[in-house]
């Protein structure tokens, strides 16, 4: 199967025509111009027909004469563009068109096409499946829609030659049917709409950076998607950061940003490992962002153990505020364990994240030992298999420390730091939010 987007962005295309956000503005200087999405599969099979959809496959040097069968999701505008029907009218054909979807695109459809044209109608609800020359198509509902068009569909799309995608656009956090009818899918491709990018809880029937990972853990969870999914966001606005931020953003859960007219081939590479499991370190001052970007590391990952090395100060208010902060902050599916022995605890589990190192060693200092108890942690992040993501503090570029004790404190962190980040296959610095990959 061949994917070819058509376009990537959602309804008002990606910069918006109106705004001067920063990401708009990042995109208008990059000449980075997104359009509806849409794609178009080995040429004959139209998923969602836009206003747009029809001048962008000119555009990407191929039109729509070939197309079979039009599949479309909903009748909102950006995706059902039904005066394109009406331009088919007009010339010479016999050949005959599929249009499928749900009933209102049906019904809009049917008012731009003459009574005789050569079409075959299908009205699609969620649950049923049709074939449409050779491509096996099943409808699952989607957590969008409203009174005026009813709710939109997703897809699940077999081609002739047993390749398999999820076509998800536009949907909220998918609904438990299509969670159920999804299970053990293994796809080989995912598209699954992030539309709101940091710009969260907008109401607005879409996925965002937050929800979006945590929709592909739930959907690994569910052996829908494996270690060899591809994964592909689309229905992207400009609540996101510009393309090289977030596809930064994006690559940790083992996602690949397309472009506009990106022609994704499936089925070559099946069975490669998307992303490898992996041993991440992750430093920053205080209140840098640090511990959010090593917590978005492994949100996509469907049984995460989250070590908390904090030993408990119940006479600390201030303090007891931090750690209820950050608790709400994490998914409530993750496990936490309360511990200072992090090497036994982290043994064995296949996504880890241990927050923090920093806390980790004030303690074990306190203690005997202290060389051996490092040796020991060392070696287990050396030896880790799986996702392992630890939390540091870069403590060392301040003004140099009062007290010996301080002094004696900040060397040995910056010591620990080094020694992990050697055992480490990623080492991340996040300044002011922003993550940047050092090593
Ligand atoms: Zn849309
Ligand atoms: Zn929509």
């Amino acid at each position: 199967m061949e994917v070819h987007l058509l376009g990537t962005a959602a309804a008002a295309g990606w910069p918006n025509p109106w705004c001067r956000c920063a990401s708009c503005t990042w995109m208008r200087g990059h000449n980075d111009v997104r359009g509806q999405t849409s794609a178009l599969i080995d040429g004959t099979l139209l998923l969602d027909c836009g206003p747009e959809a029809p001048r962008a496959a000119e555009r990407q040097g191929r039109g729509l004469a070939e197309v079979r069968h039009l599949l479309f999701t909903h009748a909102h505008p950006d995706h059902t563009g039904a005066a394109a029907l009406m331009w088919r009218g007009w010339v010479h054909t016999d050949s005959a068109l599929d249009v499928a979807g749900p009933p209102a695109v049906i019904e809009e459809c049917r008012r731009w096409v003459a009574p005789d044209a050569p079409i075959n109608w299908r009205v699609l609800h969620a649950g049923e499946a049709i074939e449409l020359g050779g491509y096996q198509v099943r409808a699952l509902a989607a957590a969008h829609g409203d009174d005026s068009i009813g709710p939109a569909l997703l897809y699940d799309i077999s081609g002739p030659d047993d390749t398999r995608i999820l076509w998800a656009t536009d949907t909220a956090p998918l609904p438990a049917q299509t969670l159920d009818a999804a299970d053990g899918a293994a796809y080989d491709v995912v598209f699954l709409e992030q539309t709101n990018g940091d710009d969260l809880d907008t109401g607005t029937d879409h996925l965002d950076l937050q929800s979006w990972p945590l929709q592909v853990a739930e959907l690994r969870r569910r052996n829908a998607v494996t270690g060899a999914t591809r994964l592909v966001p689309i229905h992207l606005g400009h609540g996101n950061p510009p393309p090289p931020q977030l596809q930064l953003r994006m690559s940790g859960w083992g996602a690949h940003l397309p472009h506009d007219g990106e022609r994704i081939q499936i089925g070559a590479s099946r069975g490669e490992q998307v992303r490898p499991p992996r041993r991440i370190l992750v430093t920053g001052g205080a209140r840098s962002g640090k511990s959010r970007w090593a917590e978005s590391l492994v949100a996509d990952q469907p049984d995460v153990l989250y070590i908390a090395t904090a030993r408990p100060r119940p006479d600390d208010e201030e303090w007891q505020q931090r750690v209820e902060l950050h608790r709400g902050r994490r998914p409530s599916a993750w496990r936490t364990s309360e511990t200072q022995d992090v090497a036994k605890a982290m043994t064995d589990e296949p996504a880890v994240l241990v927050d923090c190192a920093t806390l980790w060693l004030a303690d074990a200092l306190e203690g005997p030992e202290v060389e051996r108890r490092i040796d020991e942690l060392v070696e287990a992040v050396a030896q880790h298999v799986g996702t392992l993501v630890i939390v540091t503090n870069e403590v060392g570029s301040g003004v140099v420390p009062a007290t010996a004790s301080g002094r004696e404190f900040r060397d040995a962190l910056g010591e620990l730091n080094a020694r992990l980040a050697r055992v480490c296959d990623e080492v991340w610095l996040v300044t002011a939010g922003i993550p940047t990959r050092l090593a």
